[in-house]
């Protein structure tokens, strides 16, 4: 599906892609009086020019000052190269976390090499598709802890520094005034959520945290808008499946049998369900049972998940 950049009020845009692929992620605009401010970029170059065009027109080519970063993972951010001039602001937490990402160069050889193991066959059937080609990795110029008021020409915003979740680092984008939170990957519409962060208590925190700003429209990181009555149910989810994990690590099953009996019991209509291997990889961490895992056994647990017969 085509994404779309649909206005949310006079003033502030959303870019849906509306897919629960990887790597299709939204991004949001506020324009103001000659000026704008994005929240995150796009996976490619090209992907991030189709964007910036149709942001141009909305806005009457208003001036990108500020791009505030959800968090470091590519599909946010790898088009930031493209919005020159403009400060780049994100939390110190995911500022910290840019060194331990993997590269553009890294996917796509990790994508492209036809190797004989899962992960290999796993970057390939989801990240093969990317040209990553051209992709300078910028770094953010600004960063903060707490909270930042913004202000973008008569919209004041307020971008939200959530601690680890989703990624080592989280941000999300408060517009009051509209009642509109950016939430970036603390929330997926359609898709199972991916704990990098080797705390699923962390990602059901920053969703409390959404929560309590109190209001009605929330822009995920990928899928379709969501009411919050979609963002109560995803907690539901997400405390779901902490307590089925939880118990499994108390019980002693090791980590790849409970994600595979988790995967049995959640996998449900989102999409991805191999990704309840990082849930259950960060419940276990909780609970004191396990070592947050790297990158790329992350990785590795669901691809094994994704081959395992159900
Ligand atoms: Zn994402």
């Amino acid at each position: 599906m085509a994404p779309v950049l649909r206005p949310l009020s006079a003033t502030t845009w959303a870019w849906v892609q509306d897919s629960t692929d990887w790597g299709f992620s939204n991004a949001g605009v506020i324009a103001s009086r000659g000026v704008s401010l994005l929240f995150d970029t796009q996976f490619t170059l090209d992907a991030t020019r189709a964007m910036l065009r149709e942001i141009a027109a909305a806005t009457s080519d208003s001036a990108i000052e500020t791009l505030v970063i959800s968090h470091q993972n590519g599909d946010h951010t790898w088009g930031n190269q493209l919005v020159p001039g403009a400060e780049i602001i994100t939390s110190a937490a995911s500022a910290e976390h840019l060194c331990h990402e993997i590269s553009p160069e890294q996917l796509t050889h990790l994508s492209r090499t036809q190797g004989t193991d899962s992960t290999s066959r796993y970057a390939a059937e989801h990240f093969g598709r990317f040209d990553f080609s051209g992709i300078t990795v910028t770094e953010p110029t600004r960063t903060f802890t707490g909270r930042l008021k913004l202000t973008v020409g008569d919209v004041t915003v307020e971008a939200i520094d959530l601690g680890p979740g989703h990624s080592a680092g989280d941000v999300a984008l408060w517009v009051p005034e509209d009642g509109i939170v950016f939430a970036g990957d603390v929330l997926f519409d359609g898709g199972h959520m991916i704990v990098w962060s080797g705390s699923l208590t962390a990602c059901v925190e920053s969703v409390d945290t959404l929560l309590a700003t109190g209001v009605e429209t929330f822009v995920p990181g990928h899928g379709a808008l969501m009411e919050r009555a979609d963002v109560l149910a995803f907690r539901t989810y997400l405390t779901e499946v902490r307590t089925a994990a939880t118990a499994y690590a108390k019980d002693g099953i090791p980590l790849a049998d409970a994600a595979a009996r988790v995967h049995a019991e959640f996998a449900g209509n989102r999409a991805h369900p191999e990704r309840l291997f990082t849930a259950t990889a960060g419940a276990y961490a909780d609970a004191g049972f396990a070592e947050p895992l790297p990158t790329l056994d992350l990785v590795k647990g669901m691809a094994d998940l994704a081959e395992q017969p159900s």
